[in-house]
């Protein structure tokens, strides 16, 4: 470190310190919070743009911290990948939403968001298995949705086949927002595609739209559905209905809320 000169005097920066000690007490908590049942999963509907008839449902998870609160999934995946503690709390937010999909007397789907941490070098098969033969749910009302932050390809794109084979559906989240999107599209046979809520935001530019036209396009020909994720107005609700998407997610249909409500 002293070669490195100058720059050395960082390590003695007292804001970095205070931000090392801050994301060391975090990952503390983060293990103790695992043990103490301090997570919750929040759902948002899915539903049809046609009818607006609830589809699916996708767990967010929530993590009610004792003194800091209600803290945002932002705060700390990122963390809980970093420390490989991402399994552990995958493994329960997988047995917990499979299970309360179970219970769901209209028979929707439930989605959950798998990092690419978890689908690279985690147990994911096995917490997949023990999730559906505990809860008993049929596997094609489980859809995982991953990020092309993932790159598919030798054991992923394995780990993703398999989970195909045992019936399960498979989401690409947040579609467009990466560098690849469509040779991601050649790798996979994904079963949904979500449009990224950045270009719901921009749908009435009439290039953003026809963007998502020609993603539709290319989603049908795939045979894959197509959801337009950040609805917020009736006037993106009949725009992406307009460019030919089949389900849609956003506030305007419901924010993500605990199960009891
Ligand atoms: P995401 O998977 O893209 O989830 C959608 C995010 O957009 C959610 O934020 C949701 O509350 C928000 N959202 C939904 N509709 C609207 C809308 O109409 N307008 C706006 N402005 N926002 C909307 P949230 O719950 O804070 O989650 C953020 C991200 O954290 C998620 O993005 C996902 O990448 C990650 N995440 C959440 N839950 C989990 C989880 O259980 N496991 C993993 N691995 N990641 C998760
Ligand atoms: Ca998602
Ligand atoms: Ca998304
Ligand atoms: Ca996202």
């Amino acid at each position: 470190a002293k070669a490195a000169g100058r720059s050395t005097f960082r390590l003695y920066d007292p804001a970095m310190d205070a931000a090392v000690a801050e994301r060391h007490g975090l990952e503390l908590d983060l293990r103790l919070g695992l043990e103490r049942g301090e997570f919750a999963l929040h759902y948002q509907p899915i539903v049809t743009a046609a009818e607006r008839r609830v589809v699916c449902r996708e767990a967010l998870v929530r993590w009610h911290h004792p003194t800091r609160g209600l803290v945002p999934p932002a705060s700390f995946i990122p963390l809980a990948e970093e420390t490989g503690l991402i399994d552990r709390l995958g493994a329960w937010i997988l047995r917990r939403a499979c299970r309360d999909a179970a219970a769901w007397p209209d028979g929707t789907r439930v989605a959950v968001n798998v990092s690419a941490a978890q689908v690279r070098h985690g147990p994911l098969i096995a917490a997949v298995q023990g999730a559906l033969r505990e809860s008993g749910l049929r596997p094609d009302r489980l859809e995982i949705e991953i990020t092309e932050s993932l790159p598919i390809e030798g054991e992923a794109a394995d780990l993703l086949m398999a989970l195909r084979r045992l019936g399960v559906r498979i989401a690409l989240d947040d579609f467009g927002t990466g560098y690849s999107s469509l040779s991601y599209l050649r790798r996979f046979p994904f079963d949904t595609i979500k449009i990224d809520r950045s270009f719901i935001a921009d749908i009435a530019d009439p290039g953003t739209a026809a963007i998502v036209r020609a993603v539709v396009g290319i989603g049908a020909q795939l045979g894959a559905t197509i959801t337009a994720e950040g609805i917020e107005t009736e006037d993106q609700l009949a725009a992406a209905q307009r460019e030919g998407c089949t389900e849609v997610q956003g506030y305007l249909f419901g924010k993500p809320v605990p199960l009891e409500a």
